[in-house]
This record gives C-alpha cells, structure tokens and sequence, in this order.
C-alpha cells in the first residue's frame, strides 16, 4: 500500500545520455530537458567550474573560447561514459534541474545505452546514474528506445529497422517480435563527419580549423548527395603555415566530398545489419524501409542517400534528436507493456 503510494508520487525520468546531448523526459509532462553533454572545468583541480553548474548549455558556450586553465569537456565518448567522475557531477546537475522543484524523492530512472556496450560499460552507466541520484536504474538497448520513440511496431512478427547517427556513434538494428535480430555499431557519427571535415580543409586549404567550425559548416552546408542547388559558405581558420587568421569559401560539393569516407562507414555498418537478416525479414525490409534517427541524420539527403545504397527505403524521423528520449519516455508511461525490454540494476538505494 505505502509502496504503491510512493510510487504515485515519486517522479520518474526518462533519460538520454548521449555523446553530444542529453535529453530528460517526465511521464505525462514530455521532455523537459534538452542540453549539450558537456562540462566546463578547471584543469588544475579538475573541478567543475561555476560551484558545478558549468555544465551543459553554459559549458557549450565557454567552447574554443577558454583560457589555458579552462578545459570544456564530454563526460563521454563513443556511447559510454569515458570520465565517471565528471559523468556523475553532469547528471547530478541535470536531474536535479529536470526535476519539478518540491520533488524529494530520488527517481527511478531509466536510460538508454548502446548495444554494443559491455557489461562493464554497462555497469559504470548504473553507476554513474545511480550515484547522480537515482534511487534505481534501468537501461534499455537505445536502437530499441528509438524504435518505439519512431512508433515501429517491434512486437509483432514484422521486421522493423532502425538507423541512430549520433555524435559518436550509428547503431543500426533490426527488431522482431519484440528483439533485436541483427545489430551493428561503429564509431562513426557527427564527430568523424567533423574530423574528416577539418583533415580535408588542411589537406586542400592549408587552412587549420576547429572541430566546432567544420560542425558548423557541415550543418549550414553539407549534404550526401547532390543538391538541387548547391551551397556556398565561408569559413575562418588559421593559416597552417603562417599561422594567421584566414578564409576560405568552401562548397557543398567539398564538404560532401569530405564526408565521403564516414558516410562509406555508415554504409557499411548498414550493409552488415542487412545481411545478418533471413530473406523474410529482408523482403520485410523491402517494403517497411528503415528509420533515420539521431543529430546525424540531419545532413542533406541522407535519406535518399542510404536508401539508394542499400536498397531499403529510409525514412527520416519527425524529430531526429529526440527520437530515443521519446521512446524511453513511451516505455515509462507504458510500464506494463514494456516492463520485460528493461534491465535492472540489482539494488535500490
Ligand atoms: P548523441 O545521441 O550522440 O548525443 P545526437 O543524436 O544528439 O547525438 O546528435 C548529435 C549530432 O547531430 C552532432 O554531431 C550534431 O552535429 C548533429 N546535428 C545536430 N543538428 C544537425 C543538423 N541540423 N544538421 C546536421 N547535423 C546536425
Ligand atoms: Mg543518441
């Protein structure tokens, strides 16, 4: 009786920790909490700066613009939590601010992780949840939490794919009946786009340019196929020579050049998805496609892109960033239902 009464007044979240953003869901209220999975720090104590509450958007302002003794940093990388001290302080921060005020109870939380995430990963992900604050933790496979948040029907004996490009990774699976019947992971996503961006300009340019521009110029230009009209942008960097402050204007075409061994890689993960599928669930494929999710699948014609080089039609997302946290926020408000997808940690704190 108590136990079902505190569960009517303890709130839950839903949470996406990714490599680039983090999304916070509450159950009958929507997501609640959007930020960048950064944190700005002071590199001689190793401390969060602002008292703890450089984090997030704040942090992500403070980017390429610090003193030396200022590091903004990701608590995580390629999917999993690489710095578990920092990972705990973000969370901390963020379940706090998602919470309504007033609420005293930890939450039960639950959180997407990658497939291809080890038990160890896994663990540390239990852990740095639970010690940010959570009374207990659930992960979910992320491609399975996508395809919920996309409405695919991955109960029925229907094959229904899924394609996450996030920051650090793309996660391609193939659900049915309510598992996972083919799945791969590579580390390839916006920040390999990014880098190959950067290699190109200094290689055809002589030009050195950070991460966040070439980010920038990827978003503002970039495309994986040909564009109806293609684009045209200017860029700032610094001379790989002199070292002095110089411009270049890049086109559409360069960049999708640039792009043209990530975006191979993601192919390739695709291709070996499709082929761990019996004929059936392939023939499904044919005519169901695929959906295209994540920060990463925003890039021009992507869709159109994937779909001619893998034979499956791809369709993208309403809402690309927020496909994952919307699923997980589905699977809360429908614990019932999905009650069996979870995986616990052991013990309640
Ligand atoms: P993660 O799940 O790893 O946190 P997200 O799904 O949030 O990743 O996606 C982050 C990626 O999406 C970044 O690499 C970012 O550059 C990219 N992104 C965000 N908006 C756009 C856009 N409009 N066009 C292209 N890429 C975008
Ligand atoms: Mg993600």
């Amino acid at each position: 009786m108590l136990q079902r009464l505190l569960r009517n007044f303890r709130c839950n979240l839903a949470v996406d920790l990714g490599t680039a953003n983090t999304l916070v869901g509450i159950p009958g209220q929507g997501l609640v909490l959007d930020e960048p999975s950064v944190v700005a720090i002071d590199q001689s104590s190793g401390k969060i700066l602002s008292d703890g509450a450089a984090v997030g958007h704040m942090a992500r302002q403070m980017q390429g613009r610090t003193p030396q003794r200022i590091a903004v940093v990701r608590p995580l990388a390629g999917g999993v939590v690489t710095d578990f001290v920092l990972c705990e302080a973000m969370l901390r921060y963020f379940l706090r601010k998602a919470q309504p005020p007033g609420w005293r109870l930890k939450p039960e939380v639950l959180v997407g992780a990658p497939g291809s995430a080890t038990p160890v990963e896994k663990r540390a992900l239990f852990n740095s949840v639970q010690r940010a604050g959570a009374r207990r933790v659930w992960i979910m496979p992320e491609a399975k939490a996508a395809a919920i948040g996309a409405g695919l029907p991955i109960a029925e004996p229907v094959a229904s794919m899924i394609c996450d490009i996030g920051g650090g990774t793309t996660e391609a699976a193939v659900m049915s009946l309510g598992d996972t019947v083919a799945a791969a992971s590579v580390r390839t996503g916006g920040d390999r786009m990014d880098r190959a961006i950067v290699d190109y300009l200094r290689r055809r340019y002589s030009l050195r340019v950070g991460v966040h521009a070439a980010e920038r110029l990827r978003i503002d230009i970039g495309s994986a196929f040909p564009l109806a009209e293609e684009l045209v942008a200017e860029i700032s960097g610094a001379d790989a020579v002199s070292g002095l402050p110089r411009q270049a204007t890049i086109t559409s075409e360069e960049v999708r050049h640039a792009l043209e061994d990530p975006l191979d890689e993601i192919v390739e993960a695709l291709r070996s998805v499709l082929d761990q599928c019996s004929p059936d669930l392939a023939a499904d494929l044919t005519r169901q496609g695929m959906v295209l999710c994540g920060g990463g699948g925003l890039l021009r014609n992507l869709d159109r892109f994937l779909a001619e080089r893998t034979g499956v039609p791809v369709r993208l997302d309403s809402q690309p960033l927020a496909t994952v946290a919307r699923g997980l926020l589905i699977c809360l408000e429908h614990r019932q239902q999905w009650q069996t997808a979870l995986e616990a940690s052991d013990e309640e704190v």
